[in-house]
């Protein structure tokens, strides 16, 4: 993979090689740490509302199983690509490990616009993926959940296929299901909730408080929606928002809640009637504000714009949206990063609840599981803080990121050595 033409890939490499210098940990666990264990490519046809067939490329990858079954999303992305999908199991193997969950990573992905597609046709994708990888998933082999492009619906019709194909009700081989099926209302909000967290407890810890400090996010889908709608309601001023569409910002703070029934009716964000609009969505990474968040796609800030932030953190809930060069000329500017495994880990912790309850039977209340959920992000970033104040005094230019990598390979490795692997 020393050829990757993905960005994202290129990366997810270069974190992991990072982690792996600064735990000195041996090259035989770096070789197998740095392919993934199984890729499945599959063929998607699909019957089109107008009689055409079109077959869709899909693919899972099956990065690291040390740890518990494969957990991870599947993406539905026009531009995904198999490297890319390599990538995002990576570092779904290092987000479950970092928070503590008994899962390696995997990740899904199909070369589609579920945009473009008629609700009948995105049932018929959802289904065929699963009939197609049949063999290799289950609660116990591998568990998806919804990324980008996917949502509780297409889970649910995922969720049905399996278990017609099984012969039972199967809901703990997916999550982030609808609640009839199993799923638990906090894992829609999970994400963004879940960055809500740590953007607080990150603004105490380095400005000893988070009152009355602003917040710019870029991304208006589950997980922009939901960071900004948290954080407002902890107290931060969230100053710009955008969607694919653009940037909607005002200095004097946005009703969060307002922009959400913005979206809800016109469709975009831009709509809402702040103090002033743009067309680039970048562009609230741009603003005067004491935190930005690119909660969106990966490959946003890189080392063409990230001399133009002007926050002092960047909580990442996205997947790989700062490249390694930016994240270089970020710290020299004194920038903090919180990194994706750590900052966006909420989704997945959410799923792992779900799953808990779904095998048990059970069904924990809302309050419960936030409260949970709360906690979890909260001791998973102190633990990571830690980390990195501790590798301070020895490595200067040590970043959150390389903390966070560090503290998740340890574990990895552990259970690679008590397994017998290494
Ligand atoms: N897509 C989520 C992530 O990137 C995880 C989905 C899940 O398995 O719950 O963390």
């Amino acid at each position: 993979m020393g050829g990757a033409s993905s960005i994202l890939l290129k990366t997810v490499l270069t974190t992991l090689q990072k982690g792996f210098e600064l735990g000195k940990f041996p090259d035989s666990f770096y070789k197998i740490l740095s392919k993934p264990e199984r890729v499945v490519a599959v063929s998607l046809p699909v019957r089109l509302s107008d009689g055409r067939i079109e077959v869709f490329e899909g693919f899972r990858v099956q990065h690291s199983s040390v740890l518990g079954p494969y957990k991870g999303g599947i993406r539905f992305h026009p531009e995904v690509t198999l490297e890319d999908d390599i990538a995002l199991a990576m570092l779904m193997t290092l987000k479950n490990s970092l928070a503590g969950l008994p899962y390696g990573g995997g990740k899904g992905a199909v070369r589609v616009n579920p945009k473009a597609l008629s609700k009948r046709e995105l049932e018929e994708l959802s289904r065929v993926y699963v009939r197609a990888l049949y063999p290799v998933l289950g609660e116990q082999v591998d568990i998806p959940g919804p990324d980008v492009g996917t949502d509780p619906q297409v889970m649910a019709w995922m969720v049905d296929e399996y278990s017609r194909l099984r012969g039972f009700f199967c809901p703990a081989a997916f999550t982030a299901k609808p609640v009839e099926l199993g799923g638990n209302p906090v894992r829609e909000y999970a994400t963004g909730f879940g960055c809500a967290v740590v953007t607080k407890v990150v603004a105490e810890e380095l400005f000893g408080s988070s009152k009355g400090l602003t917040l710019s996010i870029q991304g208006f889908g589950n997980v922009g929606l939901w960071h900004a709608y948290w954080a407002w309601k902890m107290g931060f001023k969230v100053v710009a928002l955008s969607d694919s569409k653009g940037t909607v910002y005002d200095p004097e703070g946005i009703n969060v809640e307002k922009a959400i029934e913005v979206k809800k009716e016109t469709g975009t964000v831009v709509e809402y009637p702040g103090k002033g609009q743009s067309r680039d969505v970048k562009e609230t990474l741009y603003v005067e504000a004491d935190i930005v968040a690119p909660d969106a796609l990966e490959n946003q800030l890189t080392a063409e714009n990230a001399h133009l932030v002007k926050a002092r953190i960047v909580v990442e809930g996205a997947n790989g949206p700062t490249t390694p060069e930016a994240e270089q000329i970020l710290a020299e500017k004194g920038v903090v990063v919180v990194p994706d495994m750590l900052a966006n880990a909420g989704g997945v912790a959410a799923s792992y609840f779900e799953w808990v309850q779904n095998i048990q039977r059970l069904s924990w209340s809302e309050e419960d599981t936030r409260a949970k959920l709360a906690e979890l992000m909260e001791t998973n970033f102190k633990r990571v803080l830690s980390q990195w104040r501790k590798l301070q005094p020895e490595h200067k230019r040590v970043t959150l990121r390389d903390a966070a990598v560090v503290t998740s390979l340890q574990r990895i490795y552990n259970a690679m050595i008590s397994r017998g692997w290494l």
